[in-house]
């Protein structure tokens, strides 16, 4: 098998980590993330599941060593366990070092157990609102029942769950502090989001938005935590809570960008590559996975990684709440 060397965009970051949307589609329509009437792809377009076993394999060739599954929503892709299992085979022996995903849980009381069979230790659970109305006004289906048997369902089967929340001035502003308290009570970190305008929505978008840095700053006075040096290999600031020994990460693109150590790219699942999430740059890969042929796949990836931008350039502001991207964040995965 030929070596190639690690993967280098043209600032001198290496990417290590791969996004892998495996379906646009998802059981819910989060009023942030989905218009109520989102065209899907033809379920045709989708590559296999060997084609995206063997995009996988060649990402890891050039150094990636952690693989996120997300979408849309990944557990509803028909028989997605194959994809996991396959990719599990490689945690250990090819410098895969961490599989792992991003799920709403509904589908986790069915897959969790088969999870933690094929090597994956840690999911990203997304939970806005502890409120069964709100989870529904904010999600458009009455689903929270069916999130919440998902975590308990993925800490009974041994793995770890962090607790994703999008902070949203009209929805869930008011019950961050105890969505925090409630995570940390189960043996859960958490991090806060900032809103990003990805896709057009039917809400305005500046009626979301909350910028993060002055809620962190009363929070962390609240509830008396300290900056903490705890790192996910992603863009959260964490601080530890003393009292209950857990972490609260602030992701906020907007307000703090993190671009600088980026070390991620993006792949959907008809193949398109992403390399900035705050960009709509893209190439399409998809001849190339489909061809088998790898030598051509790795131009490709290099080809993208020189065009990899410095950065974003996210802003929500009332007079301009227009969207950063055409496509919403479902395609490529967060
Ligand atoms: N369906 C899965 C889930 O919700 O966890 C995975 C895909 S979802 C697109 C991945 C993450 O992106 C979720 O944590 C979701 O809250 C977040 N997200 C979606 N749209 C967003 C937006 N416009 N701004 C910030 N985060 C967003
Ligand atoms: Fe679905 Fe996740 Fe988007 Fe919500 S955030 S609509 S769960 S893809």
């Amino acid at each position: 098998m030929a070596q190639f060397p690690p993967l280098q965009d043209s600032f001198g970051r290496q990417v290590t980590y791969l996004r892998l949307s495996v379906t646009d589609r998802c059981d819910l329509r989060c009023q942030y993330c989905m218009s109520n009437k989102m065209q899907f792809l033809p379920k045709s377009d989708l590559l296999s599941y060997e084609e995206l076993q063997f995009l996988c394999e060649a990402f890891i060739r050039r150094g990636v060593h952690k693989i996120r599954i997300s979408g849309g929503e990944p557990l509803v892709r028909k028989d997605v366990m194959q994809l996991i299992a396959g990719l599990g085979q490689l945690l250990d022996n090819s410098g895969l070092q961490e599989l792992t995903l991003t799920s709403n849980a509904t589908q986790l009381p069915k897959h969790a157990t088969a999870l933690v069979e094929c090597g994956v230790r840690r999911v990203n659970v997304s939970l806005d609102t502890l409120d069964k109305d709100t989870f529904a006004r904010l999600s458009r289906r009455d689903a929270l029942h069916d999130t919440l048997a998902g975590i308990d369902a993925a800490l009974e089967a041994g793995l770890k769950v962090k607790i994703n929340t999008v902070a949203l001035k009209n929805y869930n502003q008011a019950e961050l502090p105890h969505l925090i308290d409630w995570a940390h009570q189960r043996g859960m970190d958490i991090s806060i989001i900032e809103t990003m305008p990805m896709g057009f929505i039917d809400e305005d978008r500046f009626e979301q938005y909350m910028p993060l840095l002055p809620l962190q700053e009363k929070l962390v006075q609240r509830l008396a935590m300290q900056p903490s040096d705890h790192r996910t290999g992603g863009p959260a600031t964490y601080f530890l809570r003393p009292e209950t020994g857990r972490h609260v990460g602030f992701i906020t693109p907007l307000t703090n960008n993190f671009c600088a150590g980026c070390n991620r790219v993006r792949v959907t699942c008809t193949g398109e590559i992403y390399t900035c999430l705050g960009q709509d740059g893209k190439m399409d890969l998809r001849q190339a996975i489909q061809s088998f042929d790898e030598t051509v796949l790795q131009e490709k990836l290099d080809e993208a990684l020189l065009a990899k931008p410095k950065g974003h350039d996210f802003e929500i502001t009332k007079s301009d709440a227009a969207p950063a991207t055409q496509r919403h964040m479902s395609v490529t995965g967060g």
